[in-house]
């Protein structure tokens, strides 16, 4: 065990950080410079208390020194609130904005539900989605889904249409999915903007 380990445990409980990898990180601190360290530090130390969870659509934003409850695309004008765009996490939200072309709101499940799962309303906001499809019904005409195109995700999809249609159907809400435009195995994180895009101009 070096002297360090305490930090190597630290970054392997990092999503997808193996201990090599963990080790690897550990040795990259210890040998770069001590300006880079100590921006990290301050950086990590600041992270919490600059930012906060949107009430609406449950992403992370930048406080920037205000203290909206609301995330700035929630809370801006020009987004069409007719359409309601669901992610499994919030860099998949991050991806389809840089494209431009949604104008939409978001809504941010913070994870997915493993196939087999028993507990799934543990795994994702469902609770939450519902209360917003809810209060919304009126406004809203097409909820989208962008889980990944992958097993899990598309298990995600189907638990969250299975939850809502009884809501959407009653309000004539059109639900409809980006993963049609998207091959099999496509991780939207991973995602180039033409790919998503496509995925969105064929939705269906
Ligand atoms: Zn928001």
């Amino acid at each position: 065990m070096s002297y360090f380990s305490n930090l190597i445990e630290l970054f392997r409980r990092f999503p997808g950080i193996g201990p090599k990898q963990a080790e690897r990180f550990a040795y990259f601190l210890l040998s770069t410079d001590e300006s880079f360290v100590k921006n990290l530090v301050r950086e990590l130390e600041s992270l919490k208390e600059s930012s906060a969870m949107c009430e609406s659509c449950f992403r992370y934003f930048a406080k920037n020194g205000g203290t909206s409850k609301v995330c700035p695309i929630c809370s801006n004008d020009s987004r069409d609130v007719g359409k309601l765009l669901i992610v499994s996490r919030d860099v998949d939200m991050e991806n389809i904005e840089r494209t431009k072309i949604y104008d939409g709101l978001y809504f941010v499940l913070g994870g997915v539900v493993p196939i087999l799962e028993k507990e799934p309303e543990k795994k994702i906001r469902i609770r939450e989605l519902i209360k917003l499809v809810e209060s919304r019904n009126k406004d809203m005409k097409e909820i989208i889904l962008a889980t990944n195109a992958t097993s899990e995700g598309e298990h995600t999809a189907d638990f969250v249409t299975n939850q809502i249609e009884p809501i959407t159907k009653k309000s004539n809400i059109k639900i409809s999915m980006l993963g049609r435009g998207l091959s099999t195995g496509t991780e939207l994180e991973y995602s180039d903007s033409d790919t998503i895009v496509n995925a969105l101009k064929n939705r269906g």
